[in-house]
C-alpha cells in the first residue's frame, strides 16, 4: 500500500446537508447516481434517501431537461446528502442547477461546443463556490474529424500501454479542458476519466495523477451487472487506491445502485481507507466436510445482521472446525458447524451448541447481546481471538463431525489480543 497522493482539497455541501471534502486528507467518498427521473420529485428524493441510508456520501442526478432542474430546487430542500447535477450538452442546465442550489456540477466540456458557454458555467460556480467535476468518458471522447490521424499522432507517446491511442486522446482532451478552468482561475476541480476497460482505467488515472494535483473521481463505466461489474471495478479501483490514487469513487452497476454504494464502501473497508460501519461477515466456501446448509445460513445471517447490528462486529460462519477456528481468528462471534449442529463462540468463549435449525436464531441473539455489552462498555470489539494452540489438539480425528462428537472443540483456546 502506498501513501495517498497529495491533492488539492475541494469542499462540497452546505450547513443543511453537511459539508464534506474531496481530496487532501479527507476520507475517500463513495458516490452513486439516481436511476429514476429527476423531475419525479418524490421518487427522486426517496431514491436519494435509500442511497444515503446505504452509506452514500454524495448522490448525483441527471438533469437532461428543464423540468429536471426545476425539480432540483425542491429535491435539494428535502435531502440530507450533497447533490451533484450531471450535465451533458446543455450549459443552461448547469446554470439552472446552480440557481437551484446544487452542491456540485459534473460537466463534460467536450459535449458543450461553445467555449463561452463553458465559461458561463465556470463563472457561476466560482461565484457560489460550487466545485465542478470535469468528467471525460471513453465513449464521449472520440473526435469525429480526423480521428484516425489524431489518435495515431498521440498514440506514439503511449505506445507501451494497452489502448495507447485512446489513453493519449483522453489525456490530451483533459489537459485541454483543465486549461479552460485554469484560464479563469477556477480550481475547485475534480477530474475523472472513465473507461469500461479496467486496465485502461488504471493506466489513465496513473497518468492523470502524475500530471494534475486535482482530486480524482474513480470509476469503471458501463461495468455491467453486479456479477461482472464488481470484478471489473474492484480490479481497477483497488489497484489505484492501493497505489495512493483516488479521492472519491463511483461503482457503476446495471442493477440496484444500493449495491454500488455497499461495494464501494467495502473496497474502502478492505483496504483500510474507511472505518467500517456495520457487521464484517466472514464465511468459509465449504468443502467435502460440510454437514449443514451453510450457503443458506450465510445468506440469512448476512441479511439479518445488516438490519439488526450497527457496530462493526466481526462474525464468522464456518462450515466445520477443521480450519474454522484458525480462519475465524479475530472474530467476535463465530459459529463452527458440523454434524447438523453449530457451536457458537463469543470472543472465544463457547456459549452454545445447537441443532442446525436453531443456529441462525441463536447466532443473532449472541450478536445482539454482544453488541449491547460493547455499547455498555462491558466488552470491546476485537478484544480476544480464537486460536488453536499447536500441536493441533484436534489431530487425527478427521471430519468436523467426528471432532464435535469427541468433544474436542473444547480444546480451542482463547488469548487476549
Ligand atoms: S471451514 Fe471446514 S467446511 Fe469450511 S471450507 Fe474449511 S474445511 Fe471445508
Amino acid at each position: 500500500m502506498q501513501d495517498r497522493r497529495k491533492t488539492r482539497k475541494v469542499a462540497i455541501g452546505d450547513d443543511r446537508v453537511g459539508r464534506k471534502f474531496i481530496g487532501g486528507d479527507a476520507p475517500i467518498l463513495v458516490q452513486t447516481m439516481t436511476a429514476g427521473y429527476t423531475y419525479d420529485i418524490d421518487a427522486c428524493v426517496a431514491e436519494i434517501e435509500r442511497y444515503r441510508q446505504a452509506g452514500a456520501d454524495v448522490v448525483r442526478v441527471a438533469v437532461p431537461e428543464r423540468k429536471d432542474t426545476e425539480a432540483l430546487k425542491e429535491i435539494i430542500k428535502q435531502v440530507k446528502v450533497p447533490i451533484v447535477a450531471d450535465v451533458h450538452f446543455h450549459f443552461q442546465r448547469a446554470l439552472e442547477a446552480v440557481e437551484a442550489g446544487v452542491h456540485k456540477i459534473r460537466l463534460n466540456p467536450g459535449n458543450i461546443s461553445d467555449r463561452d458557454q463553458v465559461n458561463k458555467v465556470i463563472d457561476a460556480c466560482k461565484e457560489r463556490k460550487i466545485p465542478i467535476r470535469i468528467g471525460v468518458n471513453e465513449g464521449s471522447i472520440i473526435e469525429r474529424k480526423d480521428k484516425q490521424k489524431r489518435m495515431e499522432e498521440l498514440g506514439k507517446y503511449f505506445a507501451g500501454h494497452k489502448s495507447g491511442h485512446l489513453l493519449a486522446l483522453m489525456i490530451a482532451k483533459l489537459e485541454e479542458y483543465v486549461d479552460i478552468f485554469q484560464a479563469r482561475d477556477f480550481h475547485d476541480v475534480v477530474i475523472s476519466a472513465k473507461s469500461m476497460d479496467p486496465a485502461l482505467v488504471i493506466d489513465i488515472y496513473t497518468e492523470i495523477a502524475n500530471r494534475f494535483d486535482y482530486p480524482l473521481h474513480l470509476g469503471v463505466t458501463h461495468a455491467g451487472p453486479k456479477s461482472t461489474g464488481a470484478i471489473r471495478s474492484v480490479a481497477a479501483l483497488s489497484t489505484l487506491i492501493a497505489n495512493g490514487i483516488g479521492d472519491t469513487l463511483r461503482i457503476s452497476y446495471a442493477s440496484d445502485h444500493v449495491d454500488e454504494v455497499k461495494d464501494g464502501l467495502e473496497i474502502l473497508y478492505c483496504l483500510g481507507k474507511r472505518e467500517r460501519k456495520g457487521v464484517e461477515l466472514i464465511a468459509c466456501p465449504t468443502c467435502g466436510r460440510i454437514q449443514v446448509d451453510l450457503f443458506t445460513l450465510v445468506k440469512e445471517v448476512e441479511e439479518k445482521l445488516a438490519k439488526d447490528i450497527e457496530l462493526p462486529i466481526k462474525v464468522a460462519v464456518m462450515g466445520c472446525i477443521v480450519n474454522g477456528p484458525g480462519e475465524a481468528e479475530g472474530a467476535d462471534v463465530a459459529v463452527f458447524a458440523g454434524d447438523r449442529r453449530g457451536i457458537i463462540y463469543v470472543q472465544g468463549q463457547r456459549v452454545a451448541n445447537v441443532p442446525e435449525e436453531e443456529i441462525l436464531e441463536r447466532l443473532l441473539k449472541e450478536c445482539k447481546e454482544f453488541e449491547a455489552r460493547v455499547k455498555r462498555g462491558e466488552a470491546k470489539l476485537g478484544e480476544k481471538v480464537v486460536e488453536i494452540l499447536p500441536p493441533d489438539p484436534i489431530g487425527e480425528l478427521g471430519s468436523g463431525k467426528e471432532k464435535i462428537k469427541a468433544g474436542l472443540v473444547e480444546q480451542i483456546t482463547v488469548r487476549a489480543t
